[in-house]
C-alpha cells in the first residue's frame, strides 16, 4: 500500500499502528493481465507486441502491471519517468516513447536508457540531427494517415524517412501510424489507403494496430501491434462486443463497503440536490466511494453496482466521498457488506457506458488516495 510513508501517525502515541483506512481499495489482477496479453498474441500470432502502459499503465500502476505483462516484446508509453521505472524494475527490452521526445535534453535520457522513440515532426528530426548520441537509436517514424494529430503527411513521409535515415545516430526505422476509428463504424480503410500511398516504396517493419485493430483487423498487424485497453480487460468495442466475447478478463476491481443504511419513506429523497425520490418505502445503502476516489460524478441513478455480489443500482448524485445504492434486491445487506464499483463481476465497460464515458477514463481517474493491492 502506497500511502503510509507520508503520514505522520508515528508522531502520536494514541494512534494505533497501522492507521485504519477507509474500506475502499483497488485490486490489480496480475494473472488477468498476462491472460489478456495472450489474447493479443492469439489474434496477432506473427506480430511482436508493444504492451501500452501509458498513463501509469492505464491507472493500474507501472509497478503493478509489469509482473503481469513482462512476457511482452516491448512496452509503449509517453512519460520518461515511467520508462525509467521499467528499467529500474529490471526490464531490459524495448521501450517505445509513443509521442517521442519533446526537448533536446530529453535525448540524453533516451540515449542513457536505450529507449525507442517515435518521430512525428520536423522539429524532432532537427533535434536528432543536432544530438550527440552514445548509442544508435531505434525510431518509429509516424505518418499522419488521417487522424490529424501527429505525424508526417503521406506526401511528405518518404522525404522524412530519407532524412531520418541520413542521421548517423539512427539505426532501425519502423513505419508507424495510429487509427482514429478502428473501434467504430468508419473503420480503418481510409487510413490504410493513405498509409499505403505514403509508405508504398519505403522499406521497414510496420506498426499500426491499437487494441481494436489487433482484435478486428488482421490486415493491420504488420511486425508490431500496440494493444493498450484490451490488456486491461476492457473491450475496445464497448458494450457492442463485450470484453468476455473477446475472452478478455478484468484486471482492476474497485471495491469498498456499505458504511450506512437508511430506511426511507415514499417521497424521501437521496443525496445532494434531492434528484432521486423514492416512490415506495425502501432501504438505501451508503457506499464509501465518491468522485474524489475517481468514481464518475456524472454517473446517473441506475448505474450498475454490486452489493454482496448482487447487482443493483446507484441512486441520486455521487458525492465527493460517498454514493448511494438501492438495497431492494439485497435485503440481507448490512453495514460492512462488500460493494463492487467495477471489475470482477461487473464490467467496467457497463459502468463507463452508464456514465457516458469509456473504461479508459475510469481506469486512469482512480485517485491516489485509493490503496492499490496487486494479486
Ligand atoms: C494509446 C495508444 C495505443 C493503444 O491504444 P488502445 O486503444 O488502448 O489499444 C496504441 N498506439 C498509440 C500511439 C497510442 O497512443
Amino acid at each position: 500500500m502506497r500511502y503510509a510513508a507520508s503520514l505522520s501517525w508515528r508522531a502520536s502515541p494514541l494512534i494505533l499502528y497501522p492507521p485504519m483506512p477507509r474500506p475502499i481499495k483497488v485490486s490489480i489482477h496480475t494473472a488477468a493481465l498476462a491472460h489478456n496479453l495472450d489474447v493479443a498474441r492469439r489474434h496477432a500470432p506473427n506480430a511482436k507486441v508493444w504492451a501500452v502502459v501509458k498513463a501509469n499503465a492505464y491507472g493500474h500502476g507501472i509497478d503493478n502491471a509489469f509482473p503481469g505483462l513482462r512476457d511482452t516484446d516491448g512496452f509503449g508509453l509517453l512519460d520518461l519517468d515511467e520508462a525509467v521505472r521499467l528499467r529500474e524494475l529490471g526490464w531490459a527490452g524495448p521501450i517505445l516513447l509513443l509521442e517521442g521526445f519533446f526537448k533536446p535534453e530529453d535525448l540524453a535520457i533516451v540515449d542513457e536508457y536505450g529507449l525507442t522513440t517515435t518521430v512525428h515532426s520536423d522539429e524532432q528530426l532537427r533535434m536528432l540531427e543536432m544530438a550527440r548520441l552514445k548509442k544508435p537509436l531505434n525510431v518509429q517514424l509516424k505518418m499522419n494517415s488521417g487522424m490529424n494529430r501527429l505525424g508526417f503527411s503521406p506526401e511528405r513521409y518518404r522525404a522524412a524517412w530519407e532524412r531520418a535515415r541520413a542521421i548517423p545516430g539512427v539505426s532501425q526505422i519502423v513505419l508507424m501510424t495510429h487509427f482514429s476509428d478502428a473501434d467504430g463504424p468508419r473503420g480503418i480503410q481510409y487510413q490504410m489507403e493513405a498509409f499505403e500511398r505514403g509508405a508504398r516504396d519505403v522499406p521497414g517493419e510496420r506498426s499500426l494496430a491499437n487494441s481494436a485493430a489487433t482484435l478486428c483487423y488482421p490486415e493491420t498487424h504488420g511486425a508490431w501491434v500496440r494493444p493498450g485497453i484490451m490488456l486491461y480487460g476492457s473491450s475496445p468495442k464497448g458494450l457492442e462486443v463485450p470484453a468476455a466475447t473477446f475472452d478478455l478478463q478484468p484486471t482492476m476491481t474497485l471495491e469498498t463497503e456499505l458504511i450506512g443504511i437508511q430506511e426511507i419513506p415514499a417521497g424521501g429523497t437521496v443525496g445532494y440536490g434531492s434528484i432521486f425520490a423514492a416512490e415506495t418505502p425502501m432501504r438505501v445503502g451508503t457506499v464509501a466511494c465518491g468522485y474524489a476516489d475517481g468514481y464518475p460524478r456524472v454517473a446517473p441513478t441506475g448505474t450498475p453496482i454490486l452489493v454482496d455480489g448482487v447487482r443493483t443500482r446507484t441512486l441520486g448524485r455521487v458525492s465527493m466521498d460517498m454514493l448511494s445504492v438501492d438495497l431492494t434486491p439485497v435485503p440481507q445487506a448490512r453495514v460492512g457488506s462488500s460493494v463492487t464499483l467495477w471489475g470482477r463481476g461487473l464490467s467496467i465497460d457497463e459502468v463507463a457506458a452508464s456514465a457516458g464515458t469509456l473504461a479508459y477514463e475510469l481506469m486512469c481517474a482512480v485517485a491516489r488516495r485509493v490503496p492499490v493491492h496487486a494479486n
